[in-house]
């Protein structure tokens, strides 16, 4: 995988984010070349400090809603070998704050991005990052990739999920109708350091309020579940699949398939933070509308293709996550 990335040039967009950041970060360790594109709605310039300076790496202020000739040169930039597409905010508070930007960057964005590959450098490889959202609500636990999902297409979480899902269909029309080289990864619940301190997703909310001694927000009650995967587990299981050759129109779940109920996240979190071992100190709240009941990925393909198999534990995870959660840094929003 290393090799793959020595000397190649990336586009990364959504660079700023949470997985964008991590996703440069690796990149240029292994030798790449790294263009990063953000249009900072929830991306933090403070996930780039590291590269900044460094020549391997250039940051475009855009919007990737717009057409890439209006921020890509070309001349300047040089030729691309891969485009990562991740720009778009990701959890449910921010792309209900930003539902019109959440839903051109997954559909106009992409149609945009591959357009312009296929007219100017069609050999170069996409990868598109889809979510485990477009399951919706599933009706089938776990969830593997033929299963086509429960999503309410006028619902609260929608600008997200069917954006996405639109996306995904842009990168099937570009593979099939002009043979390009597209790829589409479903990533699944993902925590770590580098998220937004008010990301309002559920690690960075409950290790927040840990910290801070306030009960922590369990909404509805709390059965509902979820498969956390930590960020460097993920970030290996997307450089694998971008690096690897022959997988030209396939798609692939990526996650952590343990899977907890969010009570059990939250007594987690506790034990660990404050070293209480009860429900005490939790707060029930309305469950949001279209909240799914149950989530947890099926990665035998990711294992089968990929030999991804995730190492990062939830405990060891979280306590990562719970030392970012103190620093200074992870206070900054900007
Ligand atoms: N959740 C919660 N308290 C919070 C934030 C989230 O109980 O403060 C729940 C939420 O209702 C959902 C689960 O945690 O059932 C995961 O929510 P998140 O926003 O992290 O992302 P989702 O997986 O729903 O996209």
């Amino acid at each position: 995988m290393q090799d793959y990335f020595n000397g190649k040039t990336v586009l990364i967009t959504g660079v700023a984010g949470f997985i964008g950041s991590h996703l440069a970060e690796q990149i240029l360790t292994f030798g790449g070349k790294v263009i990063g594109v953000d249009n900072f709605i929830t991306g933090r310039r403070i996930n780039l400090k590291e590269h900044l300076e460094n020549p391997n790496f250039t940051l475009l202020e855009a919007s990737v809603s717009n057409p890439m000739e209006s921020y890509f040169d070309p001349q300047k930039h040089g030729g691309l070998d891969l485009v990562l597409h991740f720009a778009s905010p990701a959890s449910p508070p921010a792309y209900q704050a930003n539902p019109v930007e959440t839903y051109l960057v997954n559909s106009s964005g992409t149609h945009n991005l591959l357009s312009y590959l296929e007219e100017n450098s069609p050999n170069t490889r996409f990868l598109f990052a889809s979510t485990s959202e477009v399951y919706g609500d599933p009706l089938i636990h776990p969830q593997k990739e033929d299963y086509f999902g429960n999503v309410n297409p006028n619902g609260e979480r929608s600008c997200y999920d069917e954006s996405k899902r639109l996306g995904e269909t842009i990168c099937g029309v570009f593979t099939r109708t002009y043979k390009m080289d597209v790829r589409i990864v479903r990533i699944f619940n993902t925590y770590g350091p580098k998220m937004r301190y008010d990301d309002g997703r559920i690690l960075p909310n409950f290790i927040n309020q840990a910290l801070e001694k306030t009960p922590l927000t369990v909404y509805g009650d709390g059965k509902q579940t979820r498969s956390y995967c930590f960020v460097d587990d993920l970030v290996r299981g997307i450089l694998l699949f971008a690096s690897k050759d022959d997988l030209q129109g396939q798609t692939i779940n990526l996650g952590n398939p343990e899977e907890y109920t969010v009570l059990e996240t939250a007594v987690l979190v506790q034990k660990i933070v404050n070293q209480s071992v009860g429900q005490e100190n939790i707060l029930f709240a309305n469950l949001p509308k279209d909240d799914p009941t149950r989530r947890k990925p099926d990665i035998n393909k990711a294992q089968t293709l990929l030999n991804f198999h995730p190492e990062v534990d939830f405990r060891t995870g979280l306590s990562k996550t719970i030392e970012y959660f103190k620093t200074q840094e992870s206070r900054i929003l900007e």
